[in-house]
């Protein structure tokens, strides 16, 4: 008796505890379910319908001699990337942004649209070959000042190092290939004074980015505008004013701001040269407006669509199905994603920002340690100098 009394509720006992043991773990193991399907949801958006990764430019290919020159970025890796590029393929497929001539065709799941700004020769002589044979549509936005002279397309076999703008016959021998799309970046992918406040001064460091202030006053064309050593138009030490994207904002010009009428008549102006002059060169009005630096007002929007473009740049979305879908919010694919060029890095990077636009944080697991890794080696390169890396 005694034993069984002793036995008994140990027996009892032992048996509760594994009944908690079972149901803690059994609770445990549903906390971590729920806790992983909370996560996963916090970490997946809805899917959103189309990505657009945006490039400017595009380095001549190995073994060109304008290779070592070219101060353009360096996208080849991702573009010709099977797990990028290739239709058809188990990743981000490539479709073209206005689907011109094929409205009725739906974007296929994981699409990417790929816009290429600012209309450089690279963009000619190095891209457009790349895309060609990854069959990869994309559009090519070119400003009107910067389009370069030239009655004819240039030679791709002769390996220019791509510094410089893209002429008329090049935008419209893009333009025929049925891949590709031209359309506007506007004039003069200017910037306007939107106060007399006085943000900084331009120096022999700082007038290439503050390029604006440059093109401002040389009217007509510029796309040369880079070959200058020293500022051409504003000298160093002249003040630089707060400012905003031309189209973005009432100028303010005569010691006062715009009216909103006389911001709306100035985008409207601008936009329609722009169609007019796109309409004439390729032989039909441009679909789309991509605003140069992505800086665009709920004005510049409207004005745009009574214009007749269907869509333009400059969204902050996901282009989901629920956004408007004449506002196109696009993602800036760079380069030097360790802070050093190698190919395969910038293209696990757009993989990655491709894959966080579409909703799936889990890249940033990815592009996390790499925007560290690129932020450690550029601050130990801006302090060592250009010897490490
Ligand atoms: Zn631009």
């Amino acid at each position: 008796v005694g034993a069984c009394l002793r036995r008994r509720p140990r027996r009892r006992h032992g048996a509760g505890a594994a009944r908690r043991r079972r149901a803690g773990a059994a609770l445990g193991a549903a906390a971590a379910a729920a806790g992983l399907a909370i996560g996963h949801r916090f970490m997946m958006a809805p899917p959103a319908c189309r990505s657009l990764p945006t490039i400017r430019s595009v380095r001549p290919p190995p073994g060109c001699p304008g290779r070592r020159k070219s101060r353009s970025i360096r996208t080849r890796c991702a573009v010709t990337s099977p797990r990028f590029g290739r239709p058809g393929g188990r990743s981000y497929r490539p479709a073209s942004s206005s689907r011109r001539g094929r409205r009725a065709r739906a974007v296929p799941a994981n699409a990417v649209v790929l816009h290429f700004d600012d209309g450089y020769l690279d963009n000619w002589l190095h891209a457009a070959p790349i895309l060609i044979e990854a069959q990869a549509p994309a559009t090519f936005f070119a400003s009107l000042d910067f389009v370069a002279p030239g009655k004819q397309p240039r030679d791709r076999a002769a390996c220019d190092d791509g510094r410089g703008y893209m002429n008329w016959p090049e935008l419209e021998a893009l333009d025929a290939e049925p891949l590709f799309e031209v359309a506007p970046h506007g004039i003069d992918h200017g910037r306007v004074a939107v106060s007399d406040r006085i943000v900084g001064k331009v120096t022999q460091a700082n007038w290439r980015s503050l390029a604006w202030l440059q093109w401002a006053q040389m009217p007509g064309p510029k796309h040369d505008w880079y070959l200058h050593e020293t500022p051409p138009a504003v000298p160093v030490g002249a003040p630089v004013p707060e400012s905003e994207g031309a189209l973005a904002a009432a100028a303010f010009v005569g010691g006062r701001r715009e009216t909103q009428s006389e911001y709306r008549a100035r985008v409207r102006d601008h936009l329609g040269r722009c169609r007019d002059m796109f309409t004439r060169r390729l032989g039909r009005a441009p679909a789309l407006f991509c605003w140069p630096e992505n800086r665009v007002s709920a004005a510049a929007r409207e004005v745009a669509a009574q214009l007749g473009y269907a869509a333009s740049t400059g969204g902050e979305g996901r282009n989901t199905a629920a956004e408007p879908s004449h506002i196109l919010s696009r993602i800036h694919a760079g380069d030097r994603a360790l802070g050093f060029r190698w190919g395969p890095a910038e293209a696990l990077r757009i993989r990655a920002a491709v894959g966080l636009f579409a909703g799936n944080h889990y890249w940033y697991l990815v592009a996390a340690p790499m925007d560290l890794t690129r932020r450690l080696v550029m601050g130990l390169r801006e302090r060592f100098g250009s010897r490490f890396a």
